[in-house]
Parts: structure tokens; C-alpha cells; sequence
């Protein structure tokens, strides 16, 4: 059968800051679908880009070429029991995996803050949370397939195709479309949340201890004060408990959050006056938790945003944040949006991981966009990449920033590896556009 491609389809990620009118798209049910596509592509000499969940915040999924929406190959092809391994179709959702998982007593052992995502699209562009013996989420990954601009399908992983392997797992798009992956998991296991307030001062001096007391820790700075959400993740047998609350979480939490946000993009001092008030109104009792580890891992995002998310080498946690809190204190009129949410992740050797070679602090900026308003951001998000990129920062690849090649090539020891193999799996540039042009030339 012949994939059918569809004229006319708008599509806009999720939240709402980027979109595109790709010129065919396409949702194969199949590995023999997929070929078609990229015959067709060949032929007519379009550009090809994959999307899975539509979640990235920047333009990396976009193109004006044929899209290929992965939703359909979405199959579990095999679970190992005795390895705890799982092969998945490239375009299943982690929240599906999830829930599949369970039967057979397993679990991702880390996750991002939303499961509405697809296995390739987290790995494409890097995906973290937290925790610093945990790496970013293509570390899970134990071995791939992809289709090349040629239509081979290779196998790759760190005994079949190794170099591509290590490329592969943090892909951006760029080297084939992925088929399936293969993913490490652990037993299924229970965490316990505790959310506690505290100061910044407070947690940067005690970082170490803070890293050592829980294995998923962060916290959310709530910026133009000194207040800090401590969040503690850590294993328990005990029961689930709930501490969510639907006045405090969503009607004053979500909607009467959103709307102070819109009235203060006419009277911007009040995000001062609403960091404070949020925080003494929400965050300055101690909470707690527990569930199986994906509800837990899982956290609400609140409404649509515009976000920044460099990581940094671990060491210069509190150099960054305390450069940034004095450059908020010295410039009054530039405004952020709460929180600044800090997280750790371990170290590894993807070579377009932010976390290549080195444990990393990824401390997250938004600026909310409430009922669909943008708020004006340029002065925060510039300040706040200058100080990224002076301590040596990389940037999230699916979220803002503004480097190009010249900075790439700094910032990561193999990015002319990648770029080499980028070339030799894709000459003509099937799979590139706008978003990944500034990477690469
Ligand atoms: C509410 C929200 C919360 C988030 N939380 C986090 C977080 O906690 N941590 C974090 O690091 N990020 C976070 N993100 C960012 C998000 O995890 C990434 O953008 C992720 O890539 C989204 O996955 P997706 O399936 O939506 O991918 P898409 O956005 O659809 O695609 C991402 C990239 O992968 C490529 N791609 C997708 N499928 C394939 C395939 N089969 N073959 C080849 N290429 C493919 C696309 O072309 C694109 O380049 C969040 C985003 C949102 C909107």
C-alpha cells in the first residue's frame, strides 16, 4: 500500500510560539511507509522532518517540506525480562510506555516533567530532569535503529555502529528518521515527594548536602526574592498519598496565577509583588507525596510559556544564579517570571549531550505568555544567556538561545565529529531545516 501524504496541515508546537505549513504530511503505520516518504522526498528533492509529541518550544521540529508524524508506530516489538530492556516503535508516547511498562513490573528510571512525548523526540533533543546519578533520558537508551537519507536502516549501539550510536542518541532530527529504540529499565518502584521552603543562600551553601539527602532533588528560585521551593525525590514502600488540592492547585495556582500575569503585562512591577505573593501563598508549607515513580517524576507545567534551559558545569552553580539574581537587583525593570528551576544531571559521553564529559546544573528560565499575550523578555533573556555562556553553559537544544556553529563548536569537543557524520548520512540535507541551519553552517 501507498503511504498517502496530506495537502494543508498547519502545525504548531505546544505551546504556541512556533508553527509551520509543511508542504505534505505524512503519518506512516510502518517501517515500509516510512521508505516510501523518503523515496518520494528523494525524488522531488523536499526536505523531510519527523515530529513525535510537537512538544519542543523552539522551531527544531518545524519545515516547510514533508512532515512525518511518528504517532502511528507506536508499538512495544519486544520486552526482555531478565535484561529489563524494551524495544519500542520511535514514535510511542511516554506516558503509553508508562503505563505498559507496569505490566511487566518496570519503569523508565527518569523522566521529563511531562510524558506527552515521544521516545525519539526525547532523546532528538536531549531531554533531562533531575538528579545527579541520573543522566539526561537518551542514557536509558541502549541500542537504535535509523533510516538514513538514503533509505538504509542501520543498527546502532555501543557494539554495533558505535560512533553513530553515540551521534544517535542525541540526534536533533538530523541524522535519519528513528524506527525504534531500546531502553534500559529498572523494577517499577514508588517515590515520596517532599517539597520544604527555603532561601537561595541556604541551598547554594548546602548544595552538596542537598545532592547527597536526595536522589531526584531540585528547586524552583522564585526570581526578585530570596525564596526557594526545595523538591526531595526519593524511593519509598510506603503508600500513595495526595497533597494536590484543586483550589489551591488550579484556582489559584493556574487561573488566578494566569490572570495577575496578564494584568501585569500592562504593570510590570506587580511580577515582583507575584513571585512573593505566590510563593508565601503556595510553597511555605512543607508537602508531600507518593506514587508510582512516573506520577511523581511527572509535574504540571502550568500554562503556555517561552523558556531557556542552559546546562552548566555543576560547579558554577552558584556563581550563574547569584550573577543572575544580582543582575535582576541592579536592573528593576527587567522582569522573571517564577520559577527558575535548577536541576542536576549527571555527566556522559553523547557527543551533542549538554552534559557531555561533565555533571551539569540546567537552571530554566520562563516567561509565561497568559492567554496566549507574549510578555516582553528580550532584556531577561539576553542578560540571562550572556551569564549562561560566561560560565560555560550549553543550551537545551529544543528550547531558546541564540548560538550558532562558531558557538557550538566551543562548547562541544565533538561537534565537528557529529558534523562529519551528519554529512556523510545525509549529503543533500534531507533532514535539515531552519532551526538546525543556524547549527550547522
Ligand atoms: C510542557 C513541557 C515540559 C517539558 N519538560 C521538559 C523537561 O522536563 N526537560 C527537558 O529537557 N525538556 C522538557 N521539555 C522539552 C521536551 O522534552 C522536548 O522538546 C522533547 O524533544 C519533546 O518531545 P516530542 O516527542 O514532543 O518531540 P518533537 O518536539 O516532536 O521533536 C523533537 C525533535 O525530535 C525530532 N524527531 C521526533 N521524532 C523523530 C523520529 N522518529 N526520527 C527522527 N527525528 C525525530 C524532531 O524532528 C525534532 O527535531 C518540555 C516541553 C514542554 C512543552
Amino acid at each position: 500500500m501507498m503511504v498517502h501524504g496530506q495537502k494543508g496541515f498547519k502545525f504548531q508546537n505546544w505551546a504556541k510560539t512556533y508553527g509551520c505549513s509543511p508542504e505534505m504530511y505524512f503519518q506512516p503505520t510502518c517501517v515500509e511507509e516510512v521508505r516510501q516518504v523518503l523515496d518520494l522526498a528523494r525524488k522531488q528533492n523536499k526536505r523531510v522532518k519527523a515530529v513525535g509529541g510537537g512538544h519542543s518550544p523552539s522551531d527544531i521540529a518545524c519545515t516547510d517540506g514533508f512532515m512525518i508524524h511518528m504517532g502511528k508506530m507506536n508499538r512495544i516489538l519486544k520486552v526482555d525480562k531478565e535484561k529489563r530492556q524494551v524495544t519500542v516503535e520511535a514514535g510511542i508516547f511516554l506516558m503509553d510506555l508508562n503505563v505498559e511498562l507496569r505490566k511487566y513490573g518496570l519503569a523508565l528510571s527518569n523522566l521529563g516533567a511531562v510524558s506527552d512525548v515521544t521516545a525519539a523526540g526525547v532523546i532528538g533533543t536531549g531531554t533531562h530532569n533531575t538528579g545527579i546519578k541520573h543522566g539526561i533520558l537518551a542514557t536509558q537508551v541502549v541500542a537504535l535503529t535509523l533510516m538514513t537519507a538514503a533509505g538504509t536502516i542501520m543498527e546502532c549501539s555501543e557494539t554495533s555502529n558505535a560512533e553513530l550510536f553515540k551521534a544517535s542518541q542525541v540526534h536533533l532530527g538530523s541524522l535519519g528518521i528513528i524506527l525504534t529504540i531500546t531502553i534500559q529499565c529498572v523494577p517499577q518502584f514508588h517515590l515520596r515527594e517532599i517539597s520544604f521552603p527555603s532561601t537561595l543562600k541556604e541551598v547554594l551553601d548546602n548544595l552538596d548536602s542537598h545532592l547527597k539527602k536526595s536522589e531526584y532533588f531540585r528547586f524552583l528560585w522564585f526570581p526578585h526574592s530570596d525564596n526557594v521551593s526545595v523538591i526531595y525525590q526519593d524511593h519509598t514502600n510506603k503508600p500513595p498519598i495526595s497533597a494536590a488540592n484543586w483550589f489551591w492547585n488550579y484556582a489559584i495556582g493556574f487561573y488566578l496565577l494566569e490572570f495577575l500575569l496578564w494584568i501585569s503585562t500592562f504593570l510590570p512591577f506587580l511580577v515582583h509583588w507575584i513571585n512573593r505573593f505566590f510563593f508565601w501563598l503556595l510553597y511555605t508549607s512543607k508537602m508531600e507525596n507518593r506514587n508510582i515513580s512516573y506520577k511523581i517524576l511527572n509535574y504540571e507545567c502550568r500554562f503556555k510559556q517561552h523558556v531557556q534551559d542552559w546546562a552548566i558545569p555543576i560547579e558554577k552553580t552558584a556563581e550563574a544564579l547569584l550573577e543572575l539574581k544580582t543582575m535582576l537587583e541592579s536592573h528593576p525593570n527587567v522582569v522573571a517570571h517564577f520559577p527558575v528551576e535548577v536541576r542536576f544531571v549527571k555527566g556522559d559521553n553523547i557527543l551533542l549531550s549538554p552534559c557531555f564529559q561533565r555533571n551539569s546544573c540546567y537552571v530554566n528560565i520562563i516567561m509565561y505568555r497568559p492567554y496566549g499575550k507574549d510578555v516582553p523578555r528580550l532584556d531577561y533573556w539576553l542578560a540571562y544567556e550572556r551569564i549562561m555562556k560566561g560560565v560555560g553553559g550549553r543550551p537545551h537544544w529544543a528550547k531558546a538561545h541564540n548560538c550558532t556553529r562558531k558557538d557550538f563548536e566551543k562548547m562541544y569537543p565533538s561537534f565537528q565529529k557529529f558534523c562529519a557524520l551528519r554529512e556523510k548520512l545525509d549529503p543533500t540535507g534531507m533532514f535539515l531545516n531552519a532551526s538546525l541551519e543556524k547549527v550547522f553552517f
